[in-house]
C-alpha cells in the first residue's frame, strides 16, 4: 500500500548520513515520506539541516534551534544569528526546544534561559515550536505557560511520557509526535494505550533517524542506524495501537504536518 508521509523529526545533518544522504532521502521517498522536516539542534546543525533543504524546497523544511543539550554553550552574542536563521523561508519551526533533565548535560538554569530565550523568538519570528522534553514536564509546561498564548502552535516531538502529561500537552493545543519508540515492547507499552487518545488532528509522526530504530523491524538491518524510510512500519504500529486503517492515520497525519510546518498545499 501507497501512502504519502511526512517525517517531522530527522536529524539528516549528522554525521552518520554523510556518506550516503542522497540514497537515504530517495529511499525514504521511494517507501512513501514525501516530506521531511530537519531537526536542527545546534547553530552550526541548523545551518546544515537549511542548505540540505534550500537545495530541495519542495521535499524539505528544517528547524532552527539549540537542543537543551547544547543550551551550556549557547552565548548571548549568538542570539541575533539564532534569529537570523529562523527567518529563512526553509525553517518551519523553531526548536528542536525545551528541556532535557534525563541526561543533563546542561544545568537546568541554562536550559531554562535558552528554552525560554528561543520561545521569545518564536514568538517573535510567527513560528510554530519543535518542543524536547525528558524528565522536566512540570518545568517545561510552566516555562510553556508564558508564552504559549502568543506562540503559532507547538509540537511534542518524540512524545514518551505518561498519562497526566499527555493530557496536560493536549489541553496546551499541543501536538503530538511519536517516534519508534512505540515500537520498543519493553519501554514504549505505556504509549501503546496513551496513542489512542491523542486526537487525530494533534498527532504527527517521526523516525528521530539516525536514533530511535524500531526494535521489531524484521528483518532488523545490519546497523543501527534509523532511517525515514522506516516511517511506514512506525505509522503501522500507530494504527494498529488506535484500531484505525493506516491509510486514515498517514492521510490525517500528513495534512497535520504539511500544515504545521508550512509546505505548500
Ligand atoms: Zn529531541
Amino acid at each position: 500500500m501507497m501512502f504519502s508521509l511526512v517525517d517531522i523529526g530527522l536529524n539528516l545533518a549528522h554525521d552518520s548520513f554523510d556518506h550516503d544522504r542522497d540514497r537515504v532521502v530517495s529511499e525514504a521517498v521511494t517507501a512513501g515520506v514525501r516530506h521531511m522536516v530537519i531537526t536542527g539542534s545546534s547553530l552550526e546543525s541548523t545551518r546544515a539541516a537549511i542548505a540540505i533543504a534550500r537545495a530541495s524546497p519542495q521535499l524539505f523544511r528544517a528547524t532552527a534551534g539549540i537542543h537543551p543539550h547544547h543550551a551550556r554553550e549557547f552565548a548571548d552574542s549568538e542570539v541575533q544569528e539564532l534569529r537570523s536563521l529562523l527567518l529563512a523561508p526553509e525553517v518551519g519551526a523553531a526548536g528542536e526546544c525545551g528541556l532535557d533533565y534525563f541526561r543533563d548535560y546542561s544545568p537546568h538554569e541554562d536550559q531554562e534561559r535558552v528554552f525560554r530565550l528561543q520561545l521569545q523568538l518564536a514568538v517573535e519570528t510567527g513560528k510554530p515550536v519543535f518542543l524536547h522534553q525528558r524528565d522536566g514536564h512540570d518545568a517545561f509546561v510552566g516555562i510553556l505557560r508564558d508564552y504559549l498564548p502568543r506562540l503559532a502552535g507547538g509540537v511534542a516531538h518524540c512524545f514518551t511520557g505518561g498519562e497526566r502529561e499527555l493530557r496536560e500537552c493536549l489541553e496546551l493545543g499541543l501536538s503530538i509526535g511519536i517516534t519508534g519508540w512505540i515500537c520498543d515492547e519493553r519501554r514504549g507499552q505505556h504509549l501503546r494505550d496513551l496513542v489512542r487518545q491523542i486526537p487525530l488532528d494533534r498527532l504527527m509522526l517521526e523516525t528521530d533517524a539516525p536514533y530511535l530504530l524500531p526494535r521489531d523491524l524484521s528483518p532488523r538491518p545490519p546497523h543501527r542506524r534509523n532511517e525515514p524510510k522506516f516511517l511506514p512500519h512506525i505509522l503501522a504500529t500507530v494504527a494498529g495501537c488506535r484500531g484505525e486503517p493506516p491509510t486514515v492515520v498517514a492521510a490525517a497525519t500528513t495534512a497535520n504536518a504539511l500544515r504545521f510546518f508550512g509546505f505548500e498545499p
